[in-house]
């Protein structure tokens, strides 16, 4: 090929400039390695509220450019999706829109892409737009689409009346395109549009092709299931490394770890828990959402709390969580600290001084907070699902080897076995330093997961 692999890559959320999960993250970080490994590559993205900046572009790593969707009407609002009463009533006006624009933003910037790496359903549009409505687009002709599921629950769903939204032709309407359930899907129309498919990690990749996990459209994958394949995501260490961290108390390196202790103390005392190094804290930083496990947690946490262990939470979503943790909180007053809000720095905090964290997911299509927590030397327990399963291993403090402590059916009395087991191990010592030490030299960089996006951008680039 000619000069540079050329990629736009279209995202609803993007780190540093918006953020409601893992999505902003990989949005954030991939673009950066990809840029490393030579390819230009352009993100694109809404102008959020939380987008400070005054022009409509700005910068990812070294030299990336981002171009920014302008829209005040759909775009200049405090959340992403939607508020307390429920997603916003316009998302298929937003997202339709933002789509359209991905296109008309690369043509305007005159910049010709390869590859347009769509992800999720917010930007679903992108591959039946190249495909019908520009179609016949000399600017387009050899641009070729890659779509990332970074999470199949959320697919994009609106009620078919709304469907000239789109601005498409009604005879797209129908089932093998846009119909489900008597409602219109962005997600599985962007499925079949685009070239390539992938997924967060290869265990997901096969789990979104069986009824259990699929969603409804697992029958629509199989469809295209040599079309798919699982890319586990990276993290980034420029954001994520106890090394360089300015936002944690103490910076520290596995050489120095001593100092994860004293943050430990240091947040105990910050969020009013007993300031002791020995009881081990067990960290959570998640969405509350039914996906990841909490109704698992809901159901031991009397038991886990009563063996001598400190519980920190931060997180926010479903109202009946927000309850639940409440709740919680009154009745452990001493031994849980629970945050219900969104806090990045709080979040890195609890990162370096938890021994352990809390991942019950019911599916996970990879994950991040796993392997965030591996640098910061604080050991996961974690259901063997989807990219959990592909990233973490069952510890035997017999032989040393695996990474964390998991379990497999979604059941509360195996959760709170391998909790059991954390905190059992957590008391011997040199078996603890030994695993903390190990879990940190983890290599989990984009680097690797950016060479297979490459790879992928190829073989989708020689399709037809
Ligand atoms: P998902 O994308 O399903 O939310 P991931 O594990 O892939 O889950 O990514 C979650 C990311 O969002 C991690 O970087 C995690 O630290 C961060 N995060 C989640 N909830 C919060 C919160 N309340 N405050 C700060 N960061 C959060």
């Amino acid at each position: 090929m000619a000069g540079a692999l050329k990629v736009l890559l279209a995202s609803s959320e993007v780190v540093p400039f918006a953020k409601t999960g893992g999505l902003a993250d990989v949005a954030g970080a991939l673009p950066q390695a990809l840029e490393e490994l030579g390819v230009d590559v352009r993100v694109i993205m809404p102008k959020y509220a939380s987008v400070k900046l005054k022009e409509n572009f700005g910068k990812l790593g070294k030299n990336v450019k981002v171009y920014f969707v302008e829209n005040d009407g759909y775009f200049a609002r405090p959340q992403l999706y939607g508020d307390k009463f429920g997603d916003y009533k316009d998302n298929l006006d937003r997202f339709a829109f933002f789509s359209r624009q991905v296109l008309e933003r690369a043509k305007q910037e005159n910049f010709r892409p390869d590859i347009i790496h769509c992800n999720d359903w917010q930007t679903a549009l992108v591959p039946v737009y190249l495909n019908t409505l520009y179609k016949y687009d000399p600017f387009f002709a050899s641009t070729k689409t890659v779509f990332t599921i970074h999470n199949l629950a959320y697919q994009g769903l609106f009620p078919k009346e709304e469907f000239p939204k789109t601005g498409l032709d009604w005879s797209l309407f129908n089932i093998r395109y846009f119909e489900f359930y008597d409602k219109m899907n962005l997600m599985k129309a962007g499925l079949v549009y685009a070239d390539l498919l992938n997924t967060v990690s290869p265990t997901y990749a096969e789990e979104i092709q069986t009824s259990e996990f699929g969603c409804g459209l697992e029958g629509v994958i199989k469809t295209r299931r040599d079309s798919l394949s699982g890319i586990l995501n990276g993290i980034d260490y420029g954001a994520w490394n106890p090394e360089t961290d300015n936002k944690i108390f103490k910076k520290y390196s596995s050489a120095t770890i001593g100092d994860k202790y004293a943050n430990k103390e240091m947040l105990q005392e910050e969020v009013g828990l007993k300031v002791n190094r020995s009881i081990p804290l067990i960290g959570t930083i998640s969405r509350l959402a039914d996906q990841k496990g909490f109704d698992l947690v809901a159901a031991i946490i009397d038991k886990v709390l009563k063996m001598d262990v400190q519980f920190v939470l931060l997180g926010t979503g479903d109202n009946k969580y927000h309850v639940l943790f409440e709740k919680i909180q009154k009745t452990h007053a001493k031994s849980a600290a629970i945050f219900l809000k969104f806090d990045a720095i709080l979040a890195q905090k609890i990162y370096a001084s938890s021994d352990l964290f809390l991942m019950p997911s019911r599916y996970e299509p990879c994950g991040l907070g796993q392997l965030i927590s591996f640098k910061y030397g604080t050991v996961p327990i974690v259901r063997q699902t989807g990219g959990l399963k592909d990233s973490v291993t069952e510890f035997d403090p017999s032989t040393g080897e695996g990474s964390g402590f998991t379990f497999t059916g979604y059941e509360a009395e195996r959760l709170l076995a391998a909790v059991k087991k954390a905190v059992s191990t957590y008391s011997k010592k040199e078996v603890w330093a030994k695993l903390v030490k190990k879990v940190m030299g983890y290599d989990y960089s984009w680097t690797r997961s950016a060479k297979d996006y490459v790879e992928m951008y190829e073989r989708a680039i020689e399709k037809r």
